[in-house]
């Protein structure tokens, strides 16, 4: 009976970023759940999530472009309408970083960054949320944040600030949608072992620093993400709003 509460038969969803990385896993789990998922990325090589999907007998399509383009999160969602009819759910994946010391930041990086991590991520929430209020069946909206939701960070000053963001507006949407039927919600990954995280994990300095600070003593993978992902994109999670869950490695508990 609870089991039955995971199942993602019938739904329709898109992940953006998930040609690799975090939103490749989440891809493919919502995928093996039952969901039909439309994978994206700003590289037009679609990499191997679609494969995955189709390798799991769902429907999916992938759709390249640079969501710091309002257009593009326009036909992003137009395209996902067009091949699925309907969005049940929406996970807002897709981010970039770039480091650098607050007095030196370029304010183009600044620009790119927030346009990406923040008002992308309102944007295809705002274009998702209006037709499933519209439909009126409800849905699932799933932002992926970072411990930076929380913390202050180094040399990531546009980051901190887009990801402070995505906290708070998981909340302001989760507050107006929530009696709708749409669950707002959001994941705060730890350090997670991708492209992302790359020059950290290079810093053989920075990267003990952290290991060390980790309770569970190791990097998370894309597959750690899976599950949580899974959860706030189901049934399961129907009475969660406004939520911002830790999949950190006990990271934010020290
Ligand atoms: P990743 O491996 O670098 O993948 C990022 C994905 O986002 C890629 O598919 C990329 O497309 C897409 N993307 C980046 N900039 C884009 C843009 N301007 N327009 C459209 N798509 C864009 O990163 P990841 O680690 O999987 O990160 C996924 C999410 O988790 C991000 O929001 C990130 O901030 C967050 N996060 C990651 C960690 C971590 O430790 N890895 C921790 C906390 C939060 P292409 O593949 O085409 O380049």
């Amino acid at each position: 009976m609870y089991l039955e509460s995971f199942q993602l038969k019938g739904k329709n969803a898109l992940v953006t970023g998930s040609r690799r990385g975090l939103g490749a896993a989440i891809a493919v789990a919502l995928a093996e759940a039952g969901a039909n998922v439309g994978c994206h990325g700003r590289d037009r090589d679609p990499g191997a999530s679609c494969e995955a999907v189709s390798a799991a007998g769902r429907k999916t399509f992938y759709f390249s472009g640079d969501l710091a383009n309002a257009k593009t999160c326009t036909a992003l969602f137009e395209k996902t309408i067009a091949e699925f009819g309907s969005l049940d759910i929406l996970v807002n994946n897709a981010g970039a970083i770039h480091r650098a010391p607050a007095a030196e930041y370029p304010m183009e990086s600044w620009d790119e960054l927030i346009a990406v991590d923040l008002t992308a991520v309102f944007r295809l929430s705002q274009l998702a949320g209006r037709h499933m209020l519209q439909r009126g069946t409800g849905g699932k909206i799933v932002n992926i944040a970072s411990l930076l939701s929380f913390q202050g960070g180094v040399f990531v000053p546009a980051y901190a600030a887009a990801k402070g963001g995505i906290a708070q507006l998981t909340k302001a949407l989760a507050n107006e949608w929530a009696s709708k039927g749409i669950n707002v919600n959001a994941i705060a990954p730890g350090y997670m072992a991708t492209d992302n995280t790359t020059a950290l994990r290079a810093d053989p300095v920075r990267s003990r620093q952290l290991l060390e600070r980790i309770p569970a003593a190791r990097w998370g993978e894309p597959k750690d993400i899976a599950g949580a992902a899974l959860y706030l994109c189901s049934s399961a999670s129907d009475y969660v709003h406004g939520h911002v869950l830790a999949v950190d490695g006990g990271w934010l508990g020290r």
